[in-house]
């Protein structure tokens, strides 16, 4: 089940799109909930160990963040 880094969200992702790279699977969704977007990888690595791990692409910016 794959999880929303930002805010925890499981269930649904709208996806954006996907693709590969190297072994693995690669989605790019967005959080309906707080419409964060990030990239979800699922493989197999050639040593047979599965491998699955999500990548902040773009938080949604609330209301009051600055750097
Ligand atoms: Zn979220």
């Amino acid at each position: 089940m794959v999880k929303c880094p930002y805010c925890g969200y499981e269930g649904q992702f709208k996806v954006h799109k996907k693709w590969r790279f190297r072994f693995y699977d690669v989605e790019r969704l967005e959080c309906p909930k707080c419409g964060g977007v990030f990239n979800h990888y699922y493989g197999v690595s050639p040593g047979g160990k599965r491998s699955e791990y999500v990548i902040r692409v773009k938080p949604r910016v609330a209301s009051a963040g600055h750097k």
